[in-house]
């Protein structure tokens, strides 16, 4: 027997089948999609097996496989194939696609060995005569004949001589089963009985053809009851569903919803658990034994066969995209891929869904739904815009007199608050603290990062670039600056301005420790804290009852963010965070601070009107040639040797102007991360409408460059950040 061996070694040159003989008495272990150990030049490399034949291809002497690694199969045909896809789709080694659809514990290079742990637990052996047992030995029978199976780490408070006794006479069978890290309680199911509305979408998807739904449903309109709703029907029907959230450790409250209703069969993959934990899920869900996957981007790849639907909650967020390292993939592109093979639906769902999405619902490529009213009745809590360019002058923090007014009048009434403050990723950005002003480039209007090592703003797109100046070109006052605040400052200022409000900051610094964030979510449920102040997270998917008045402290940083989707970003995060407020008896308020309160995507916020800000973002977006109207392809080019670097980009950039047409070639430009440990970047980025020709193209440079050691070369198809 031969079989053709995929290594596990994410190299360009080695990215191909090799062939090796299998000795006789490992012969029957092979199949396709198992590893196994091979000897490879003078190393011993894990690889999976991808052909198995009789004869060798080669005249070569074959070398032999050392070892089968598993005792199963890791990748079963659809995943191998896939694979494939994905590796052509993105332009990535197959290798490294395979290895991003496996738990860490089955990575070689991680070499963490992570055992399979068992437990012990004892049964009834037939026919007992109860009278030659002493007293704590019946006790023991009895536990065992109420419970049927007792585990022995429960039988705490009993001796281990007595439980061997009864084990040796033969009373009680010894028995092993695999442990489980994470295990779950059964609860009581809590079923809701869906309004027409939702029991509408439910019968559109379960009673319509399979194909990809967006469902775009307000914040609050019972989307989480609709997907469980949709879920159970396949459940019923003996099949599987994926799952998709943004950040799973960040939405424990909808993960637990799962939870209650559906109990054990839910594997939810965190990324808060450890690699041993994840690697258990894993093997649940190959065994059949969990039929629901909840996770984030890489639990597309559950190893789940027969699935019925997959649901991609929050299907804007652009955490569904591996931006890096390779392969660079899409879990939104992967859900539709693997929907086809199992002919089953894909369900988009968002209250701010993305332009691209969104464009394909008007097309008619995805079926549109949607959910336009809250559960509860109510309408979507009222918005207010608080313009700083006037508070500014009137207070010297950063809290208006209007959030500060709002904020007093629910402590009074017991009532709960949310604070937003913006700070998403990076600041390097010039504004004036004055009027809010922010440079733009010329050409791309995108905001301009600034750059310290030259006190220069550049443009990322099309390298513009200008002098940073002293004073702000608006208001001539010399009040730029490019740094943002912390929560910790605005928790000081708080706590002045309410010196018995109880605060609870919730960021990545309090939330580090594992379990930190639902615990802080149990407690501001409990009421144990007035006000949650946090970054980003405390926009998303929280549900609180007693939350009336949500508060955002600077609506701007999202927006000065250089990337054409900032506007985009910023509708969606405000959207999200206002949906915090006023979702249950009480009606609930927003309030948004702001220097741009005539910028767009804040008016269009206010009036919560998604469709009307979709259409000028689509205006705007063609107009400028972004997508969903061009398509965008970065190519990133790194090495150590600047100067060379660039010759070799300008090369490339040529290359590419002869060989396609009708595309936008932009740079080579140095980005934000133009150094990062002396490794430097350039990056050309291509708007383009059809993919053919750029993929051949493409592929060719990349081969022309496979094996040169002073330059690598990255692709990135539709990248979701552009720094
Ligand atoms: P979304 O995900 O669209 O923001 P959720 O699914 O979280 O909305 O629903 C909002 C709130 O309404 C939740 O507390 C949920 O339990 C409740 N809810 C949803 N559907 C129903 C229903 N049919 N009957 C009663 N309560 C519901
Ligand atoms: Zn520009």
């Amino acid at each position: 027997m031969v079989v053709g061996v995929l290594v596990e070694l994410s190299n360009k040159n080695i990215d191909r089948i090799f062939e090796y003989n299998v000795p006789e008495e490992l012969a029957s272990l092979i199949k396709i999609g198992i590893r196994v150990l091979v000897p490879f030049g003078k190393m011993e490399l894990e690889g999976f097996v991808l052909e198995i034949k009789k004869e060798k291809d080669t005249d070569k002497e074959l070398k032999s496989i050392i070892d089968v690694v598993d005792s199963n199969i890791v990748l079963n045909e659809e995943l191998l194939e896939l694979g494939k896809w994905m590796s052509e789709d993105t332009l990535s080694t197959l290798i490294s696609c395979y290895q991003v659809m496996l738990p860490k514990a089955l990575k070689a290079k991680n070499g963490s060995n992570v055992s399979i742990r068992f437990d012990t637990f004892y049964k009834l052996n037939n026919d007992i005569n109860i009278d030659k047992l002493n007293d704590t030995q019946k006790r023991i029978i009895d536990l065992v004949k109420e419970k049927g199976i007792v585990l022995k780490k429960d039988l705490v408070d009993i001796s281990l001589s007595s439980l061997n006794t009864l084990v040796k006479k033969g009373y009680l069978l010894e028995e092993k089963k695999e442990h489980y890290r994470v295990l779950y309680k059964d609860k009581e199911i809590v079923k809701k009985i869906l309004t027409d509305l939702q029991q509408k979408v439910v019968n559109e998807v379960i009673n319509g053809k399979n194909q990809t739904y967006l469902l775009y449903g307000v914040t609050g309109s019972g989307k989480t009851e609709v997907y469980m709703e949709i879920i159970d029907h396949y459940l019923n029907m003996g099949k599987t569903s994926i799952v998709l959230v943004p950040e799973i450790s960040l939405t424990p409250q909808m993960v637990n919803r799962f939870r209650e209703r559906f109990g054990d069969k839910i594997a939810a993959l965190h990324s808060a658990l450890s690699d041993g934990e994840k690697y258990d899920e894993w093997r649940r869900i190959c065994r059949g034994e969990a039929s629901i996957v909840i996770g984030a981007r890489s639990a597309i790849f559950a190893p789940l066969s027969n699935i019925g639907v997959i649901i991609v909650d929050e299907e804007h967020s652009d955490s569904y995209k591996q931006s890096d390292p390779n392969p660079r993939y899409h879990a939104r592109d992967i859900a539709i891929k693997r929907s086809l093979h199992h002919n089953c639906s894909v369900v988009l769902g968002s209250a701010t869904p993305s332009l691209e999405s969104m464009a394909r619902a008007q097309k008619g490529v995805y079926k549109y739904l949607e959910l336009p009213e809250r559960v509860n009745g109510k309408s979507l809590p009222e918005i207010e815009i608080v313009d700083m360019n006037h508070e500014m002058k009137k207070v010297r923090g950063h809290f208006s007199n209007k959030l500060i007014d709002e904020i007093g009048k629910r402590l009074e009434k017991r009532e709960q608050v949310i604070l937003l403050l913006n700070r998403r990723g990076y600041s390097s950005f010039v504004t004036c603290k004055n009027c809010g002003f922010t440079f733009k480039c010329p050409n791309c209007d995108i905001t301009l990062t600034y750059h310290k090592s030259s006190n220069t703003l550049r443009c990322h797109y099309c390298g513009y670039g200008e002098k940073v100046y002293q004073e702000c070109p608006e208001c001539k006052e010399k009040a730029l600056n490019n740094l943002g605040v912390g929560t910790q400052k605005i928790e000081e200022e708080l706590q002045e301005l309410y010196p018995m409000a109880k605060i609870l900051r919730m960021d990545y610094d309090t939330t580090s420790r594992k379990g930190m964030h639902e615990e802080m979510i149990d407690a501001f449920k409990n009421h144990e804290y007035d006000i949650l102040l946090g970054t980003q997270m405390v926009a998303k998917g929280l549900d609180f009852s007693q939350v009336t008045l949500v508060g955002v402290i600077n609506a701007d940083t999202s927006l000065n963010i250089p990337d054409f989707r900032s506007s985009e970003n910023t509708y969606s995060l405000l959207s999200q965070v206002a949906g915090r407020s006023g979702r249950a008896e009480k009606e609930g308020r927003v309030i948004i601070q702001t220097f741009n309160p005539d910028h767009y995507a804040i008016r269009y916020t206010a009036k919560q009107d998604y469709l009307a800000f979709y259409n000028e973002e689509m205006r705007l977006r063609r107009e400028l040639k972004y997508p969903p109207y061009y398509y965008l392809c970065n190519i990133r080019i790194s090495g150590k040797n600047a100067l060379y670097l660039f010759d070799e980009a300008m090369k490339i950039k040529r290359s590419l102007e002869r060989n396609l047409n009708s595309v936008i070639i932009l740079g080579p430009n140095s980005g934000n991360l133009f150094r990062i440990n002396n490794i430097f970047r350039y990056q050309i980025i291509i708007k383009y409408k059809t993919d053919k020709e750029l993929r051949e193209i493409l592929s060719k440079i990349i081969e022309h460059y496979k094996s040169n050691q002073k330059l690598k070369i990255d692709i990135d198809f539709n990248p979701s950040q552009m720094l």
